[in-house]
């Protein structure tokens, strides 16, 4: 097995319970494909653990162990079953059921919808193992059918192309999922990331406790939020810049027979300008865009995440609801809590902190790797 030793900052890190090693850790290679899994040394040529290696990726190493252990498909198979097991979804749901890192499976997504299940292998490693993945998920979930979803940008710095497709059985006609209670509309094939945005599913419940009156709902997509809410409140606006996604939307308000969401095709900074320029007030505001930023460059978020809390501020009633999401990697709590006090200080409004959420707890977070709590949704009562 290839040998490869990285510096001591990449060991503290490998120590410390960080699932990546960058290409700059590493001292040298005694050769090694990519793809392959390694033998990962210190520089004191310490057994740190197995890896899968990519030379071309920024992400060079990616642990899957740190015990010495056989890496075969047994290995894979426990991994993947206890991944399963921490799930608790019923039949008609939707659910991740492995979440990549955080389930010690790094690049493998896992998603179930009713019986058809979608997956991602978004590291070379992974990909490597698509076929022993699909056998697996056949075996052991026995689906109706299997997707593979694998367009995310994350796939070229891995020098991966985009592949997408039905790899088992097919897909019948229309597929709904239940969420608290209401039929919502799941494509695996042309739907955006999976389908749905199952790291949502908890907060959509959540906001639906505070909601009253004249709420927002901006970057809808299939109506997340506004579907479970609309029954609580007086009338939902709901924008999105997706026309494919609003047809869903209107789909889903259809079959759940809501009448009192109003879907708009538009660009939500312009939206907020605009009922901001028109001093026209809502009792709940909520702002689920997506990532501003893929690099760790983000003065751009920065003005982004600013702009539209800014003007979510300004158009709440006082005692007014926000509920604001941030779900770039890069973009750290600390710096989103920076941003809203920001925004709270130029427009003279105070906050209150009601809830400070994350992912649903079947895409969890792991400890030691910070970059899985990309997702943050807060709850903030504006004054
Ligand atoms: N709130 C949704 C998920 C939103 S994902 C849920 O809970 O299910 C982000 C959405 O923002 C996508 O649907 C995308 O089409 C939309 N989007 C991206 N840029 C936009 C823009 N400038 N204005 C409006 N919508 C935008």
């Amino acid at each position: 097995m290839t040998k490869i030793t990285i510096n001591r900052h990449g060991t503290d890190r490998v120590l410390d319970g960080h699932p990546w090693v960058f290409r700059s850790d590493i001292l040298g290679a005694d050769g090694g494909e990519g793809g392959e899994i390694i033998e990962l040394l210190s520089p004191k040529k310490r057994f740190l653990g197995y890896a899968f290696y990519n030379p071309i990726s920024q992400i060079s190493l990616r642990i899957l162990t740190t015990k010495r252990e056989t890496i075969d498909p047994e290995f894979w198979t426990k991994r993947f079953l206890l991944a399963v097991a921490g799930r608790r979804a019923g039949p008609a749901g939707g659910s991740r059921l492995v979440f990549s890192e955080s389930d010690r499976l790094p690049g493998l997504i896992v998603d179930r919808y009713c019986d058809v299940i979608v997956f991602q292998t978004l590291s070379l490693g992974m990909d490597r193992l698509k076929t022993l993945w699909i056998d697996l998920i056949d075996r052991c979930l026995k689906p109706s059918a299997i997707v593979e979803r694998n367009e995310p940008a994350v796939r070229e710095k891995e020098g991966l192309p985009k592949e997408r497709g039905i790899v088992r059985g097919g897909l019948s006609g229309s597929l709904f999922i239940e969420e608290s209670g209401r039929s919502l509309w799941v494509d695996p094939l042309e739907g955006q990331k999976t389908g749905l945005y199952l790291d949502q599913a908890e907060n959509h419940v959540a906001a639906t406790r505070y909601a009253s009156g004249r709420v927002l709902d901006l970057f809808c997509y299939q109506g997340g939020f506004s579907i479970p809410i609309a029954a609580n409140v007086e009338e939902v606006i709901a924008v999105d810049s997706s026309g494919p996604a609003l047809m869903k939307a209107q789909e889903n308000l259809e079959q759940n027979k809501i009448e009192n969401v109003r879907l708009v095709e538009a660009n939500s900074f312009d939206t907020l300008r605009a009922y901001d320029e028109r001093r026209e007030k809502f009792e709940m505001v909520i702002l689920d865009p997506p990532p501003f930023v893929a690099t760790k460059e983000v003065s751009g978020a920065r003005r982004g995440y600013k702009e539209i809390n800014l003007r979510a501020m300004k158009i709440l009633k006082e005692g007014g609801v926000l509920v604001t999401c941030s779900c770039s990697q890069n973009f750290t709590p600390q710096m989103f809590y920076e941003i809203l006090l920001e925004a709270a200080h130029d427009t003279h409004r105070q906050l209150q902190l009601l809830e400070r959420r994350g992912a649903a707890s079947d895409h969890p977070v792991l400890m030691t790797f910070p970059e899985s709590n990309y997702l943050q949704c807060w709850i903030l009562r504006v004054m």
